[in-house]
């Protein structure tokens, strides 16, 4: 059990692990399934301080992962201003922090990370401000001085006119919490507006009720692990944060339009009638097309790359889930991820809008034969797959759709491009209450 190794290789304060634990305070440690993050003893709620700091540490790459938060905890500042920084600056501080104290990390205990760059994307680069340039300049260096890697030629050549070396070389000489709101102002003038155009620290820092509830699940997973136990994924595939009910409602009323039956009400001259054309001011309110709501299936990529659109994926699932007890729509869903497949029909009492996300996304092999039998397809994915569970998609591409929101839709068509799947079936957004209008559009 690689938890277990783990834990020994921290008892025995073996190589780098010991010399981390010697060099930082008392802690706990905790596994995760989908995220990692420090919380120092200084910023625990009363009821739950109990003299230690707490790592939750994210088990799919264990040594990285516990490396960067022991960083954090080892020169992350623990006092007030950090947190009314974290307040203000939200994700730039993490992005700036996580890149300090990577350098820190692999410079003073000599530590090697394992991250890839990600993937660079001119078409989204061009909408960028200078901010969010600069702060992407940042975390690439990041990998580059954490990992020894190159940096690729066209990330190079995008960062060229930024001052980006100048920037990173002042932020790892930043000595205080007062240095750091120096250079952030410096550097960046006031917080930036528009989070989902950074990269993805893949922390959750600032939630506390969160947090808490994390460490909850933290404790429950370690004894399961400590206890030898089981390795089903199954029972946990469903334990992550519910969706806003706000936005599950916007969602709701939007996929409501789309598979309500309102076909009967009026008398056709041709076609059928359609009330949400006729609604919309369309002239053309007849139409030959329909969705059969009674016989669908949506297909939930749980790829832990989709991380950064889960809450929207959640507030689908939750009114899915509604609908198909209201007896608006039937059918089922497929959860994909880590090799496995699990098959939901509606209308369910499972908390499927609770999904969480981890591992990598092979499956769809065996998604695929389960989907056959559907008139309908909606997939909710980012694409990144390997080259056989294409082939597995390609079977189902005439009767599916491909659903995606978020700030890197772009990018998708240059996937969608390379799977060849036709321009028709692709409904990317930037948000996913986005690409949902688009599939009325289509639809309807
Ligand atoms: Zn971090």
């Amino acid at each position: 059990m690689e938890w277990k190794e783990f834990i020994l290789s921290l008892a025995i304060g073996e190589g780098i692990l010991g010399k981390v634990k010697r060099e930082i305070p008392q802690f706990e440690i905790l596994p995760s399934r989908t995220v990692s993050f420090w919380r120092p003893k200084e910023w625990r709620s009363e009821e739950s301080k109990e003299g230690k700091d707490i790592i939750v540490v994210r088990v799919d790459n264990l040594t990285d992962n516990f490396i960067h938060e022991a960083a954090h905890a080892r020169w992350t500042w623990r006092c007030p201003k950090t947190r009314q920084m974290l307040q203000r600056w939200g994700v730039l501080l993490n992005i700036v922090e996580d890149a300090r104290v990577e350098y820190l990390a692999s410079t003073q205990w000599g530590h090697k990370f394992s991250e890839e760059y990600p993937p660079f994307s001119s078409s989204n680069w061009e909408w960028l401000e200078d901010g969010e340039k600069l702060a992407w300049g940042v975390y690439i260096k990041r990998i580059a001085s954490s990992t020894g890697k190159e940096i690729p030629p066209e990330w190079k050549k995008a960062l060229e006119l930024l001052r980006v070396d100048d920037c990173y070389r002042e932020l790892i000489g930043v000595k205080s919490p007062e240095d750091m709101e120096g250079f952030l102002t410096k550097w960046w003038g006031e917080p930036l507006k528009r989070p989902g155009y950074l990269p993805c620290t893949g922390e959750e820092m600032a939630d506390e009720k969160r947090q808490e509830k994390e460490i909850q699940s933290g404790r429950e997973l370690r004894r399961e692990l400590e206890a030898g136990g089981s390795q089903k994924t199954t029972p946990h595939r469903f334990k992550g944060n519910p969706p806003s009910a706000e936005k599950a409602k916007r969602v709701k009323s939007l996929l409501q339009m789309l598979f309500q039956n309102d076909v009967e009400k009026t008398p056709s001259t041709y076609g059928r009638y359609n009330s949400r054309r006729d609604m919309r001011g369309k002239e053309d309110c007849f139409t030959q097309k329909k969705v059969c709501a009674t016989n669908l299936i949506f297909i939930v990529d749980t790829s832990a790359s989709m991380l950064s659109i889960k809450n929207d994926v959640r507030a689908i699932l939750l009114a899915v889930k509604e609908l198909s007890k209201e007896g608006v729509l039937t059918g089922a869903v497929l959860f994909v991820g880590g090799g496995e497949c699990i098959k939901v029909p509606l209308p369910t009492t499972k908390p499927i809008e609770k999904v969480n996300f981890q591992g990598g996304t092979n499956g769809y092999k065996k998604a695929v034969p389960l989907a056959q039998s559907y008139d309908f397809v909606v997939f909710l994915s980012d694409l990144a797959i390997d080259e056989e569970d294409r082939k597995a998609i390609e079977s189902l591409s005439k009767k599916s759709f491909f659903l995606y929101g978020g700030p890197y839709y772009r990018h998708l068509h240059a996937l969608a491009d390379k799977w060849k799947i036709p321009r028709s079936r692709r409904l990317f957004a930037p948000t996913l209450e986005g690409a949902i209008k688009l599939l009325l559009e289509v639809i309807t």
